[in-house]
C-alpha cells in the first residue's frame, strides 16, 4: 500500500512519499521543485505502464484462482499400508481462499501441468492489477500535486489572499 502525505516545512514544501516494504512503514521526502519539473513526464511515463500493463492483462485467456499443492491423506480403510504411516496416499489438489475459509479440490495426476499453468495465470493477473493500482495512486498524487501548485501560484497574483 502507497500514499502520500504533503507537508510544509520551513517555507520550502516538502512531499512525503510513505509505502509499506516488507511490512515497515517507509517514508522519502520528495522535493517539490524536482517535482515540478518532471510533472508532465511522470504522467506520460505512468500512461505508457498503464498501457503495458493493460496489454498485459488482455493477453490473459485462461485462469484459476488458487495454487497447486501436494497433500497426503488416509483412505480409512484399515487393513491399508497408510493406516500405519504418517502421510497417507499422495493426491495433488488445487486450494484457494474464499470468504475468508481455505478451500482446497483434488485434480487428476494429468491436469497438475494444466493447473500450474492457470494458476500461475491467475497470479501474474493479480500482480498486474497491483502494479495498476500502484500506477493510479501516483498519477493521483502528481495530479493532486499540480493542482496544488497552480492554485498556489494563481493565488499569489492577489494580494487579498
Ligand atoms: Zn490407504
Amino acid at each position: 500500500m502507497q500514499f502520500y502525505v504533503p507537508c510544509t516545512q520551513v517555507e520550502q514544501k516538502y512531499y512525503y512519499h510513505s509505502y509499506y516494504e516488507n511490512n515497515k512503514l517507509t517514508s522519502v521526502a520528495i522535493y517539490s521543485i524536482m517535482l515540478h519539473m518532471s510533472t508532465l513526464k511522470e504522467l506520460k511515463k505512468l500512461e505508457n505502464k498503464r498501457a503495458r500493463l493493460l496489454s498485459e492483462l488482455q493477453k490473459t485467456e485462461s485462469m484459476i484462482r488458487g495454487t497447486y499443492v501436494d497433500a497426503y491423506r488416509k483412505c480409512g480403510k484399515f487393513n491399508c499400508w497408510c493406516a500405519k504411516e504418517k502421510k497417507g496416499h499422495p493426491i495433488h489438489q488445487i486450494s484457494w481462499t474464499k470468504d475468508g475459509k481455505s478451500r482446497s479440490k483434488a485434480i487428476p495426476k494429468e491436469d497438475i501441468v494444466w493447473v500450474k499453468k492457470m494458476t500461475g495465470n491467475y497470479k501474474k493477473w493479480r500482480g498486474i492489477r497491483t502494479n495498476l493500482r500502484k500506477l493510479e495512486e501516483e498519477a493521483r498524487f502528481i495530479i493532486n500535486w499540480v493542482e496544488e501548485d497552480i492554485i498556489q501560484k494563481t493565488e499569489n497574483l492577489r494580494k487579498y489572499f
